[in-house]
Order: C-alpha cells, then structure tokens, then sequence
C-alpha cells in the first residue's frame, strides 16, 4: 500500500513563487519527498510525459498547448512516498480546472481559472502542478523524470508512529 508519485511544478507555480508553500502542504500531510529536482525540459522530453493518452482523453489542441507550457520555463519535480500516495496527492492538488478545485486544495486556493478562459486564450490551463493519475502513470513517470540513483530510501524518524 505504500506507493510513489511524480509532482511537477508547473512553469506558473514557479513563476509564481508557490514551490515552497506546495512542497510544505505534502510534507504536512505525512508524505516523504524521496526525490527532488529542478529541471528545465525540451519539447522531446515534454512529449514523453503528455503523451498520446492526453489526445485520447483530452483532444490534440489541448496536447500541444501543454507541450508548449511545459518547456516555458523551469519545473520542479518531486517523488513522493505514503500510504496509498496516488490518490492522496491528487486530493491534496484538487480538481484539474481550479474553477471548480474545492477551496483547501492546492488549484482551489492558488487558482481560479476555467476551462473555458483557458481555451479562448490558446493556453492549457494553468493549475500550478502535476500529479500522476493513477499508479501505472506514476510508474512510468517516475521513471521518465528520476534515475533510480536519484530516488532515496530512508527512514523519517516520527515514522513509526505518524504518517
Ligand atoms: P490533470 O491530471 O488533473 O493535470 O488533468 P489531465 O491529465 O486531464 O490534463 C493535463 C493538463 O491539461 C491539465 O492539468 C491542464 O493543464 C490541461 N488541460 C486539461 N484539459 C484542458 C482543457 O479542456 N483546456 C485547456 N486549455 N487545458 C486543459
Ligand atoms: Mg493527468
């Protein structure tokens, strides 16, 4: 029950300044940052990570405004480890369009924009980060963003008794 998940900074959180007020809503809530990085990704990369599952689901325009985002400047990538951390992470980000994201949830509080602002401005919409949708994206993203040598197994020492 234990798994990990990948967390972008989208270019507007960091541009906003709101990577240290994310990062402390998850360390808050128990989860164990076992990988961290900042990194500036080229349209290649992008593609690997807004692959063709996002067409499929979400159409091709919404996909090249999202490749276009990604590369506008730098991200910060996290793993993260906890308890069923998959659905907890996507709980704590909140609804993709921050419109309707609840209040207390990362896109909720830092966001308002629709869907349908976003699409007549030709922008994917900005809602601060990116979570893994379930565990089989986790994997593979996981693995897209960190090399294993860059993830770290260790003990936080309350854990035993908190998570
Ligand atoms: P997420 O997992 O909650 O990030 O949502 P998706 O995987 O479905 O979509 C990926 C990203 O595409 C979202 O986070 C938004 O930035 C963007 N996006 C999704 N749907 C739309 C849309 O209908 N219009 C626009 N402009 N952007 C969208
Ligand atoms: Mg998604």
């Amino acid at each position: 029950m234990i798994e990990r998940t990948l967390i972008l900074v989208k270019p507007d959180g960091v541009q906003r300044h709101l990577v240290g007020e994310v990062i402390s809503r998850f360390e808050k809530a128990g989860l164990k940052i076992v990988g961290m990085k900042m990194v500036w990704c080229d349209k290649e990369h992008a593609m690997k990570h807004y692959t063709e599952d996002i067409t499929v689901r979400r159409g091709e325009h919404v996909r090249n405004k999202l490749l276009r985002f990604l590369v506008m400047g730098p991200v910060v990538a996290l793993c993260l480890e906890g308890i069923e951390a998959v659905d907890v992470v996507r709980k704590i980000v909140g609804d993709t369009q921050p419109k309707t994201a609840a209040p207390g949830t990362i896109r909720g509080d830092y966001a308002h924009i629709s869907y349908a602002y976003a699409d007549a401005h030709d922008k994917a919409i900005p809602n601060l980060i990116h979570a893994s949708g379930n565990k089989d994206e986790a994997k593979a993203e996981i693995a897209l963003w960190f090399k294993d040598s860059e993830l770290y197994n260790y003990k936080l020492p309350h854990e035993e008794h908190i998570l």
